[in-house]
Parts: C-alpha cells; sequence; structure tokens
C-alpha cells in the first residue's frame, strides 16, 4: 500500500508505471502473508519490484514502449521473470523505457518521456528510465531492466540508485524483447548493493530455453559481501582526461581514489587506447543486430497492423513506418546498411574485428586489476529536450558501452552529487563472472 500511494502521488508527473497491477499485487502480497506464517515463503518474500516494459509476462501487457506492439499481450513467463514469482517477489506494475530500449534519456517512449524525481525539467537517463524512477521515488524497492550498452547503469546514475549489468549469458535472456542479442542483459535496480545481490541469485544461471545463457554455477551472491582487505584498482585515466567530462564527476572520481588509497588498495592509472572506438564499434554492431532483431515486427504476428494496406508489401510498409517511432527507424536503416552487400565488410565485419580487440585488451587489463573504475557518465542529469542530435546522445555513452562490448559485468553507484545537487555515479567493472567480488567492493563504497 506504501508504494501504491507512491504511485498514486507521483506517477501522472513523472510518467514511470504504464500500468499498475494493484488488485493482483495486493492478492501476491496476502499470498505472501499467508506463506510467511506457515514458514514456507521465499527468499524474496515482500520484495515489490517494477518490470520495464520489455520483460514477458504472461497474460500481461508487452510492448517496448512502442505503438508497433499495441494490445499485445505476452503468451509466456520470460525464466529470469518466473524464478523471481518462484521466490515470491511482488510484481506491481509495467515501467515506461525508451523504444525497444534504445536511448540514454526515456524520451524517445511511445508513451511520452519518463520524467527525473529529483529535478521534473531533467531526463531520468535511459532506456530503464521508468524503471530507475521508480526506485529513486519509492514506487517500488527495485526494479529490473535491461542493459544493452548502459540502459540500466545509466538511468542508475542519474536518479542516484544502483544498478548492475551482470555478465553477458549470466542471466537467462528468454522472455527480454531482443535489441542486440548480443549485448543484452537483463539487470536490477536497487537502493542496497544486498538487493541487488539477492535480485542477481535469483535471475542467475542456466536455462533449457536459452542455450546462451551460461552453466556456470551461481553463487550465494547475498552471502558473499564480505570484500578482500585488499584490492588491486585501476582508473582509466584517459577517460578522465577527456574533455567534456564534468568537473565534479571528476572529483568523484579523485575523491573515490583517494579514498580507496587511504583503505590500503592498490590503485594505479590505465590507459585504455580504444576509447574513441566504442562508440562507432557499439553503434554499427547493435543497430545492425537491432534490424534483424526487428524484423519480425511485420503487422501479420504481434500488436499494431495498418489499418489501410493493399497488399502483403504495403502492409509491411505502412505497419512499420506508422508503428515504430523515429529513433527505431534510424536505428534499422543505419542496421540494414552496415549490413548491407556492398558496406558489410566495411563496417560490421570491421567492427566485430575492433570489437575482439576492445574485449580482449579489456581482458587483460581485467587479469592485471581487480576492478576498473570509471565514471558511469560524462555529465549529471541533462535537461529534457537538451540533446536533440542523435550523435551527441550516443557520445554520451562513452564510457558504459565497454563492459557491453566486452561481456563483462558493472556497476554504477552513487558517489556524491553536483553543485546543483544532482547525483553522480561511478561504475565499476570487474573480470566475467567475478559478480561476487564486483558486488563486496561495491558495497564498500555505498
Ligand atoms: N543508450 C544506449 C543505446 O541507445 C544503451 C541502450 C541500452 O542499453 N538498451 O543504445
Amino acid at each position: 500500500e506504501y508504494y501504491l500511494d507512491n504511485i498514486a502521488q507521483r506517477n501522472a508527473e513523472l510518467n514511470v508505471f504504464l500500468e499498475v497491477w494493484a488488485d493482483e499485487a495486493r492478492q501476491q502480497a496476502l499470498a505472501v502473508d499467508e506463506k510467511i506464517a506457515n514458514g514456507t515463503a521465499g527468499k524474496l518474500a515482500g520484495m515489490v519490484i517494477g518490470l520495464k516494459d520489455v520483460l514477458a509476462y504472461q497474460g500481461h501487457s508487452l510492448q517496448s514502449s512502442s505503438r508497433i506492439l499495441d494490445g499485445f499481450k505476452s503468451l509466456f513467463t520470460g525464466t529470469a521473470v518466473q524464478r523471481l514469482l518462484a521466490e515470491d517477489a511482488i510484481f506491481i506494475g509495467r515501467q515506461n523505457c525508451d523504444e525497444f530500449a534504445m536511448g540514454g534519456s526515456n524520451e524517445n517512449s511511445a508513451f511520452g518521456p519518463v520524467r527525473n524525481a529529483q529535478d521534473t525539467s531533467r531526463v531520468p537517463g535511459g532506456s530503464s528510465g521508468g524503471s530507475a524512477v521508480a526506485v529513486q521515488a519509492d514506487m517500488c524497492l527495485a526494479s529490473i531492466g535491461s542493459d544493452t550498452g548502459g540502459s540500466v547503469r545509466q538511468p542508475a546514475a542519474f536518479c542516484g540508485v544502483i544498478g548492475l549489468k551482470p555478465t553477458y549469458s549470466r542471466i537467462s535472456r528468454y522472455g527480454l524483447v531482443a535489441f542486440a542479442s548480443s549485448f543484452d542483459q537483463i539487470g536490477p535496480i536497487t537502493h542496497s548493493i544486498e538487493d541487488a545481490a539477492r535480485l542477481l541469485e535469483v535471475m542467475a544461471g542456466a536455462d533449457g530455453y536459452d542455450s546462451t545463457a551460461s552453466e556456470q554455477p551461481v553463487p550465494a551472491y547475498s552471502e558473499l559481501l564480505t570484500p578482500a582487505a585488499q584490492y588491486r584498482i585501476g582508473y582509466v585515466a584517459n577517460a578522465i582526461d577527456r574533455p567534456g567530462l564534468q568537473p565534479e564527476v571528476h572529483e568523484a572520481l579523485e575523491n573515490t581514489l583517494h579514498t580507496l588509497r587511504g583503505h590500503g588498495h592498490v590503485v594505479e592509472a590505465v590507459e585504455f587506447p580504444l576509447l574513441e572506438e566504442m562508440i562507432p564499434t557499439y553503434y554499427i554492431l547493435t543497430t545492425a543486430e537491432a534490424s534483424s532483431n526487428l524484423s519480425r515486427f511485420d503487422g501479420v504476428k504481434y500488436g499494431y497492423r495498418a489499418p489501410d494496406a493493399t497488399d502483403l508489401e504495403s502492409l509491411y510498409k505502412k505497419t512499420r513506418a506508422q508503428g515504430f517511432g523515429p529513433e527505431v527507424q534510424r536505428r534499422i536503416m543505419l542496421g540494414t546498411f552496415v549490413l548491407s552487400a556492398s558496406y558489410y565488410d566495411a563496417y560490421y565485419t570491421k567492427a566485430q574485428r575492433v570489437r575482439r580487440l576492445i574485449k580482449e585488451k579489456t581482458d587483460e587489463l581485467l587479469r592485471q586489476y581487480d576492478f576498473l573504475v570509471l565514471p558511469t557518465t560524462p555529465t549529471t542529469a541533462f535537461k529534457l529536450g537538451e540533446k536533440q542530435d542523435p550523435v551527441s546522445m550516443y557520445l554520451a555513452d562513452i564510457f558504459t558501452v565497454q563492459a557491453s562490448l566486452a561481456g563483462v559485468p558493472a556497476i554504477s553507484i552513487p558517489a556524491g552529487q553536483d553543485a546543483e545537487g544532482l547525483p553522480i555515479g561511478l561504475q565499476i567493472l570487474s573480470g566475467a563472472f567475478r559478480e561476487a567480488d564486483l558486488l563486496a567492493f561495491a558495497n564498500t563504497l555505498t
């Protein structure tokens, strides 16, 4: 009732929940109460959770905040969501996001922008903006988002909460609407590291419905939050010296490094030579994958169908022209272009090679150091409408795409605020499948 009250008070203004499952949540809560009374409650009993509008939950609307999925209801429940339910989580509603998770400000939703709860003239970040604001404004205890190139970490940073992107393949993608399949990961947005750990351990693990989901055993992350006495930490020096980095973000990072040295950790500067290649590589590969993944939305199988089509060809064209918003259309066109016969080698193949180099270099650094530390974002939350040019929006992803290109886990944690009181996020990367260490270390900084 506490969360439902908060939603009732602020949802109209913030535009976070596309749907609130009030009655269902109350029924789930009553059932959980009974289980608690008779001692059979699961690990997440009582945790009130919101779901980003890219996660399949049987019988519930699923739209990826797009017109093209108007009226679509999911026929099945995805693996991660099923595992949360099995541990007695309570689902409170479906959260607004950038259309098909494409964006970094949550201004690309067919349902209108989400607003940052701390300053409603500012964006919450994206694409999981609704999910981050829901936690920021206490409309649920935790949210489940998705992160392809920063969509859990960046909004978490803009909203002063915690966002975790696990190792690629740690959590099954079955039931997650595909954007760029070799990057997409489900991830929790929470107030505490312990909650993130708990949600990760419930959602992670092998899955017969997703052959790419890792078979590595899942540690009890929430019981492994005791850090080692000394870590080796690298900070990406050329990320800090970049023009365009807000001075207060730089300072917040310096302060953290100072604290870490004070705690006896080894803190050293590292250079990342491929920093400027990351954005082009990410946007070539993800748009290529998206153009393929989104070809299924043809007006025949799902959701919206253009009413004025005259034959199959015009049905496809009109449905897609009317159903997809401008950013999604831009990416489908870009992705189709880089995959086209005459440009494939120049763009797609080349970007695959650069991705490999970025991955090898990142893995190498993460063998030399336990963690890499860098800002989550170059600036704090910007104003709605401020970034009109898509390229300037893409460039703001500079610090989050590395972990996605390399497939390694990364977490954003709050690290102070700027002169206007807006939250600053700090990002920590670890080697693949080292989430237990990552969470234990992050816990010392929150
Ligand atoms: N801002 C990035 C993009 O628009 C990240 C999106 C995401 O992680 N889903 O591609």
